[in-house]
């Protein structure tokens, strides 16, 4: 990762603001971090030797509420990313009309090269580190990329053991039995769902004419694809970090979860043969051999009529822009596409709805979750479901609104709608510095 990215973030925030009055000093202050945080997370490895890793937790904006966002485990994580994932999660909150602000967290390390027990170690160590950063009323922690139920639940686990009481309410995205919210591990692919139902009866009314190509199968990918399959969508491509696969007629997602499943299931916890290996493990849907098996680059490039990227930032950019021959992209991951390749996009009439919209289901079942915490009733999965697809279509409409009477993209568009209630809520607040 560059520096760049931080940037190109907000830059999406300069061109919201063509379109919505703000004071600059507000402009200002949404233009850092409110605070960002570097440890250094000291693991004893299961072979005796210690290794050092390197965590961050950025809180960028907290105005309306405590922040909210995910801990990242992946080699690319940087302060630079950090900050950039924390700056979308205030936004997507906003737009979403969810009570919190935005923060991000992460650890660089291979999540595949280390055994459970070394994991857990390293997730305890680096709730540790940040203990006196986070709370249920400050900063609330959440899964994302490699990060898990099992997980969040050593995270919620040591922060009670250091503050000598049950914190539920302090993480999201943990295990039913310690206090999750069902539905929490299909949130966000059942919210991208809702978004995408809500815009496609207005371009296409026949789900069964339409093909799909997603890149990343991991948790929300995988959730997508199959929803989408329930529905009749044509699902003709999906792809992991390995590569691709490709069939015109459309593949049957079910199985393919199936073998995935089987072949790179995580380990569970506490089994005591288990806890010497990696939780997460090698195994591609590349594998499933019936079918062509296609690139990444050349999944983003095939002649679908919906592309979700699904897996890391930076994916559509002023390199492959012109070839993407999708109508429409759903954005599933963080920031997979560049301001440039936005450009270009929208000057071909691919119509790109953004990411701080399409899945912010998962932040939204996050927040039931909080808010079930700390009422101590817990609901159905029909009511959270309901709910969820509620609010997705709620603020899908509210940001399509403003895009046609504007005439601007919808990524603009979800700024905007976030910007107002942001600005509105600093402004309420008077003078701060
Ligand atoms: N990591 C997810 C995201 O990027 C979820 C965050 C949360 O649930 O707080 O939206």
């Amino acid at each position: 990762m560059t520096e760049s990215l931080f940037s190109e973030a907000t830059q999406r925030l300069e061109e919201a603001l063509n379109y919505v009055s703000i004071p600059e000093d507000v402009v200002e202050h949404l233009k850092y971090p409110k605070h960002s945080l570097q440890v250094s997370i000291p693991v004893r490895m299961d072979d005796g030797s210690l290794e050092i890793f390197q965590g961050y937790r950025v809180r960028y904006e907290n105005t309306r509420g405590p922040t909210k966002g995910g801990v990242r485990y992946h080699e690319n994580v940087s302060m630079d990313e950090v900050k950039s994932l924390a700056f979308w999660m205030t936004f997507k909150c906003a737009a979403l009309d969810i009570p919190f602000g935005g923060a991000k967290g992460g650890i660089a390390l291979n999540p595949k090269s280390l055994s459970r027990l070394e994991l857990e170690r390293l997730s305890r160590g680096y709730i540790d580190a940040i203990a006196d950063f986070i709370g249920p009323d400050v900063d609330i922690p959440a899964p994302d990329m490699y990060t898990n139920q099992m997980i969040m639940g050593w995270m919620m686990d040591q922060y009670s053991i250091i503050k000598r009481q049950i914190t539920r309410a302090v993480v999201t995205g943990k295990p039913i039995s310690m206090g999750g919210s069902l539905g929490r591990d299909t949130a966000t692919g059942t919210g991208a769902m809702a978004t995408i139902e809500t815009i496609m009866p207005r371009f296409k009314p026949l789900r069964g004419d339409t093909t799909v190509a997603i890149q990343g199968f991991g948790n929300v990918g995988s959730t997508l694809a199959r929803l989408m399959c329930e529905l009749g969508y044509r699902v003709v491509a999906v792809s992991d970090s390995k590569g691709g696969i490709f069939s015109r007629m459309g593949l049957d997602i079910p199985s393919i979860i199936k073998y995935k499943q089987a072949n790179s299931g995580q380990v569970a916890n506490g089994s005591k043969s288990q806890s010497l290996q990696p939780v997460y493990c090698e195994g591609s849907v590349c594998n499933v051999v019936e079918h062509s098996v296609i690139t990444n680059e050349e999944l983003l490039e095939l002649d679908v009529d919906i592309l979700v990227p699904a897996a890391l930032e930076n994916q559509i950019t002023i390199h492959n822009a012109d070839r993407i021959q999708a109508r429409f992209i759903f954005e599933v991951a963080n920031g997979p596409t560049t301001p440039e390749a936005d450009q270009i996009l929208n000057k071909r009439g691919i119509r790109v709805f953004p990411d701080i919209l399409v899945n912010a289901g998962g932040v939204t079942v996050s927040y039931f979750e909080w808010v079930q915490n700390r009422s101590g009733l817990y609901w159905s999965l029909d009511e959270v479901n309901s709910r969820l697809k509620e609010r997705m279509v709620r603020e899908t409409e509210s940001i399509w609104a403003i895009a046609e009477s504007k005439g601007i993209p919808m990524r603009t568009a979800a700024y905007v709608h976030a910007l107002d209630r942001i600005g509105e809520a600093i402004r309420a607040k008077g003078t701060r510095d």
